[in-house]
This record gives C-alpha cells, structure tokens and sequence, in this order.
C-alpha cells in the first residue's frame, strides 16, 4: 500500500509542478509520520523517503532513536517552550515557530547544544481561532528581531490552511503566503537563507505547489488514515 501510495503522491507532485511551470526539484515531500508505527516508517525508509514530519516530541524521540540516522525529523505541531529541549538536538527543522518566546527558547537551548536550528514561522493565514500561528502582520516584525539569534535561521513560513472539501477554496490563502513569502525574500533580512514555504496537507498539497509551495507536508496520502482511538 505505501509504495503505491507514494508513487501517487510522486506523480501528483510532478503533474503540479508541471501545471505551474515548475521544476521537480523545487519541492520537497515531508513524509507526515504522526501516530503510525515504526515498521511503518522503517518501510517508507526503505522506499526511499529521509524527510518525516511529527507533531510531539515524546514521538520524535522515539522514532529518531528507531530510524537510521541519516533520516531528516521535522517538527510540525505546536511545540511548548519546556519541551524544545528534547528534540533541539534531533530536529533538523522546526515549522512551528509563532512567538518571540518560543523563539528564545530555541536559541538558548541550541546555543547549549552548539548548533544552529532551522526554522518556519507559522503564519495562521486564514486568522482561524482554533489555530495556532502569527497573524500576516505579525510577521515581519518577528522575523527581524529572530535574524538577530546567532543560532536560529529563520529559512521560512508554514500555514496549516483551514480543512476544505474543495482545495480551490485554499488558493487565495497559499497566495497570500506565497506572497508574503516572496516580500520577506526581497527584503533579505537574513541574508538569502530563507528558501523555504511549508504548505498543503494531503488535502490540497497540489494547489499548494501551484501557488509556490517548496515543501508540502502529507500523511494520508502517504500512510493511510490515522486512528487516534489506540
Ligand atoms: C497532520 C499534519 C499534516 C498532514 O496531514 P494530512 O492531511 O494527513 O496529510 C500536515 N501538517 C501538519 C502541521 C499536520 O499536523
């Protein structure tokens, strides 16, 4: 089921990008491993995927000590400042990122580690209540007191757009970050490291690409659906 489900997942990134006139290359695939078994992950491994994204640290911490080591783990959720210790050392990027707070944090604890970390700021494009996130005009203002961390790279933006039947209906909010995105860019504030625009689900990650996305999160599409009820 997986190596076909990637095959799927592979050629409807290729048609995408092909519809926007965009390279292949250009688009990085997050394997969305939350809630699935090891075995799971280990046979997406052996099927070529390095790139997987979760959404809790007690789960990252598991599965990076399961996975070979060559595996890239992305923090995709909401991430609490008394927990980014645990994985500030096994994330290679962190998506998530929404406050100055949060920010700090980081810092400080990669300095312990004498590393720099990778990180999106979370935008909430759609300003959905439920969600976590900045606001549009909140981030410019953020990310410019963030370059200034000697061990943060600020390498991009991430929405989780609202949950639509019809994915059209997220393109307005993928443009307005791509542009967003694009302002940032041309503002080089970080001097050229931010190269990155995290968005589209399994729902809607070829509208996403369409409208600029270099990094599209799926898990349904690739691992089936998550029970949470176990
Ligand atoms: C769960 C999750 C995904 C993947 O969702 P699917 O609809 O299963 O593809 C992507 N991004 C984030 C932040 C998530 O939490």
């Amino acid at each position: 089921m997986l190596r076909e489900n990637l095959h799927e997942v592979e050629e409807k990134i290729q048609e995408a990008c092909r519809r926007a006139g965009r390279d292949r290359g250009e688009v990085t695939l997050v394997a969305v491993s939350k809630t699935k078994p090891v075995e799971m992950l280990k046979e997406a491994y052996d099927l070529g995927m390095r790139v997987f994204g979760e959404n809790k640290v007690q789960e990252i911490r598991e599965k990076y000590e399961a996975l070979p080591r060559d595996v890239e783990w992305h923090m995709i959720g909401h991430l609490q400042t008394n927990k980014v210790k645990y994985i500030v050392d096994k994330v290679s990027l962190i998506h998530s990122v929404d406050s100055l707070r949060l920010a700090e944090v980081i810092e400080k604890e990669a300095q312990k580690h004498e590393k720099t970390v990778d990180i999106l700021l979370e935008v909430n494009v759609a300003e959905e209540e439920s969600k976590f996130g900045l606001r549009i005009s909140e981030v410019l203002p953020l990310a410019e007191k963030i370059v200034q961390f000697p061990h943060i790279r600020l390498r991009g933006l991430m929405t989780i757009a609202p949950f639509v039947e019809n994915p059209e209906k997220n393109r307005e909010i993928f443009a307005n970050l791509h542009e967003l995105y694009v302002d940032i860019k041309e503002k080089n504030i970080d001097n050229g490291t931010v190269s990155i625009l995290s968005m589209g689900m399994t729902n809607d990650y070829e509208v996403a690409i369409e409208e600029g996305a270099t990094m599209v999160r799926v898990g349904t599409g690739i691992f089936g659906a998550r029970d949470y009820s176990i």
